[in-house]
């Protein structure tokens, strides 16, 4: 290698190495870091609290048929008081006053929690059986009781409300009129259970959840790095699987979400935490004897999966329309091949649908490999997901699929992937 080589190399080796402390350094959250609790609850809402109390009878009523209680007295009384911990040692009871507070237990194998309207709150036992301490269950329950806190919920449904133009603006959900639109929206989002386990909310309702999750666990003395342990978790789960979990791509990114919690832990006062470990083992191994959901959960390989269309992504184009509409809860499976030149002339910068190990500040998904295939639904879409060599998605609500590569510098790039995209039918 002559000098100027090497020279080269150096300045190339140290722009990687800066660029990479910037992006570990430098916190990419966007927002400001601070929650003003006063403020929780309030903003754009157009069912009263009130209201909301005398629609959740309605929607439990209509919610228990869609979906299945496990009917189990034992795991019953245990998820209730874990819940009931966290509500009564909160410094924010007029947040939780108000509500009539329930947690109950699905009997379906998806890792999944979610909050309805009033403090109505489900847990899967796939949720369950799939944490191993109970301070990661606590942070689950706790951050869907900070949806119901904030009122998450019932601002969702009211903006909902208002994108479907069913109600005029500053028209107030009540009443029988107010039913009439809540079961519209129901019927939209594919039943009472399906809203509401699907129910999607923005970045920064899962942000005020996640801190609301952390001050109530530290409150009653669970320790709130459960919270952090449980996404660690799921994260371990999808990559054992090799299958996302549908509900993490649509919320913020985990490792954003724990540098969130993080900053906020290390906020609160030095507090001793204790959690029943054993009752949690004990009423876990207990869940795994009961019997399966008597619904079958429709699995993947019932259905049948056709290729729908082969496609040339072009490295240099920045979305690719694939002209495919795809619909609300639709599965696809995308697989790519081909490899794509991320600098045209540069012989190291070929590179296949997983892309380089390489992190630049010029990429949609700045934790995943640069150049790697990239996807979106809906062209205004900003939430990208990493597609890779080969992926399966869920796609939560429809819409036009874009394809793309994790670079946004493209006009250099050259070659093209072959993508096949495969749809469930
Ligand atoms: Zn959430």
């Amino acid at each position: 290698m002559n000098k100027l080589k090497i020279y080269k190399h150096i300045l190339f080796i140290s722009f990687y190495i800066l660029v990479f402390l910037f992006l570990t350094t430098c916190a990419p959250m966007k927002g400001p870091w601070e929650i003003r609790e006063e403020r929780i609850g309030k903003g754009f809402n157009l069912i009263s609290k009130e209201d909301e109390l005398e629609y959740s009878k309605q929607v439990v009523q209509k919610l228990e048929q869609d979906l299945e209680i496990l009917n189990d007295p034992t795991s019953q009384r245990y998820i209730e008081q874990l819940g009931k911990r966290i509500l009564k040692n909160s410094h924010l009871q007029h947040l939780i006053k108000g509500y009539d507070w329930s947690f109950k237990i699905v009997n379906s194998n998806e890792i999944n929690a979610f909050a309805t309207l009033g403090g109505k709150i489900y847990v899967n036992r796939g949720l369950i059986e799939n944490v191993e301490k109970e301070e990661e269950l606590a942070g689950a329950i706790a951050h869907e009781i900070g949806h119901v806190m904030g009122r998450h919920v019932s601002k969702e449904i009211s903006k909902m409300a208002l994108i479907n133009a069913i109600i005029q603006a500053g028209v107030i959900i009540s009443g029988e009129e107010g039913s009439k639109v809540l079961s519209s929206l129901f019927k939209i989002g594919g039943g009472v259970g399906a809203f509401f386990a699907r129910l999607k909310f923005s970045r920064d309702d899962e942000r005020e959840a996640d801190y609301l999750a952390v001050q109530n666990m530290h409150d009653a003395r669970f320790d709130p790095y459960g919270l952090i342990s449980f996404f660690k978790r799921l994260k371990k789960i999808e990559e054992e699987r090799g299958a996302p979990i549908w509900w993490l791509s649509t919320h913020p990114p985990i490792h954003e979400r724990i540098e969130w919690i993080s900053y906020h832990i290390s906020k609160l006062p030095i507090a001793d935490y204790y959690s029943d470990q054993r009752r949690f083992i004990s009423i876990k191994n207990h869940i795994k004897r009961l019997p399966p959901p008597k619904k079958k959960e429709k699995k993947e390989k019932e259905k049948k999966l056709e290729l729908e269309k082969v496609l040339n992504v072009p490295g240099n184009v920045a979305w690719f329309d694939t002209q495919i509409d795809l619909e609300d809860n639709q599965e696809i499976v995308i697989e790519a091949l081909g490899e794509i030149c991320l600098q045209k002339g540069n012989p190291k910068a070929w590179c296949s649908p997983e892309g380089l190990p390489i992190k630049t500040l010029q990429q949609p998904l700045p934790d995943e490999n640069l150049g790697a295939l990239i996807g979106k639904i809906g062209e205004e879409s900003q939430d990208y997901f990493l597609i890779g060599s080969k992926n399966k998605i869920k796609v939560l609500k429809g819409g036009r699929l874009f394809l793309g590569v994790n670079e946004e510098l493209i006009s250099d790039n050259a070659g093209a992937f072959i993508v096949k995209i495969y749809v469930f039918k």
